[in-house]
């Protein structure tokens, strides 16, 4: 049942028109206007879809004036679909300021779920590591982008980013400049569309295959960057990594973690990220 003076926020397709879910296209048949980054591209969706809607272009580059004439909609009792280009509003896309305005006017907010780049992405990577951090686009001059990635290099979990087809070569230069040729990284081209590529190697190995085929570099990019490793491991004493890996073997990791940590003194973050290490190698 759809909600008057109400906002939704709808995910839509990241390439395939299909993935898009039979509520979001309820919603959007039923709202009284939908609010679109692009009323081409959505009225093409929709078309697909049989969907007749009433669009209204919001502005990307003035998204105040986009939340006064959605403020306006919902005082008039009038429900409002906010959609982009492509995949989830919000996520590297413009939305938020107009949904905290909504938020603070009083109006509800609701969320319709879908498509997103980062996270269909990482589900077909393999990457074992529980923790990831969404960083989407990296500054597109050299010096700043190289400065970000200094200050990323030590983190331990899965870095995701987003990157345009005429920086991708840059980008993966600069990641294998501060991150080091031999870290592992998965490169996500095209997802749900004809030329979808999934890729995973060394930063070496991936920028020697882009520059080897100019068509790898056409398209959209999820780059996922798997963590740091574990350097406080090294620091940890041979009796507390064999606890560790005794009681890992018998009990939760977070117990074995804790438990280690009180028998031996150790410090229970390294004790933890060796504990993530060794479950993700199989080796307890
Ligand atoms: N809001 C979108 C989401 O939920 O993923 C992201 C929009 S952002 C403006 C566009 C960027 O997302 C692209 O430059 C690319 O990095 C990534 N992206 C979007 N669609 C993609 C696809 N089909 N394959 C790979 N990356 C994609």
């Amino acid at each position: 049942m759809l909600k008057k003076n109400a906002l939704y926020v709808v995910a839509t397709p990241i390439g395939n028109l299909n993935d898009i879910s039979l509520r979001a296209l309820e919603i959007l048949a039923h709202v009284d206007v939908v609010a679109a980054e692009h009323t081409q591209n959505s009225r093409h969706l929709l078309t697909k879809h049989g969907v007749k809607a009433q669009l209204i272009h919001v502005h990307q580059h003035n998204e105040r004036s986009s939340a006064d004439t959605i403020l306006s909609l919902l005082s008039a009792g009038k429900s409002v679909a906010l959609i982009t280009d492509a995949g989830t509003p919000c996520i590297s896309d413009p939305g938020a300021l107009v949904v905290q305005e909504v938020r603070k006017q009083g109006f509800t907010v609701i969320p319709i779920p879908g498509a997103n780049a980062a996270i269909c992405a990482l589900s077909a990577s393999g990457i074992m590591h529980p923790h990831f951090l969404f960083y989407g686009f990296l500054p597109a001059k050299s010096g700043l982008r190289k400065q970000e990635l200094t200050t990323l290099k030590s983190y331990f979990c899965t870095l995701i980013f987003y990157e345009a087809p005429h920086r991708i070569l840059e980008c993966i230069t600069d990641m294998q400049s501060i991150f080091g040729p031999q870290r592992t990284i998965t490169i996500a081209r095209e997802l749900t569309k004809l030329f979808e590529t999934i890729k995973t190697g060394t930063l070496e190995e991936i920028n020697a295959w882009l520059q080897a085929d100019s068509n790898q570099q056409k398209g959209e990019f999820v780059v996922l960057v798997e963590g740091a490793e574990i350097q406080e491991k090294n620091q940890l004493s041979e009796q507390a990594q064999h606890t560790l890996k005794c009681l890992l073997a018998e009990l939760p990791l977070k117990q074995a973690v804790k438990l280690t940590a009180e028998i031996t003194a150790e410090n229970k973050n390294a004790l933890y990220q060796l504990a993530l290490e060794l479950k993700k190698l199989g080796e307890c």
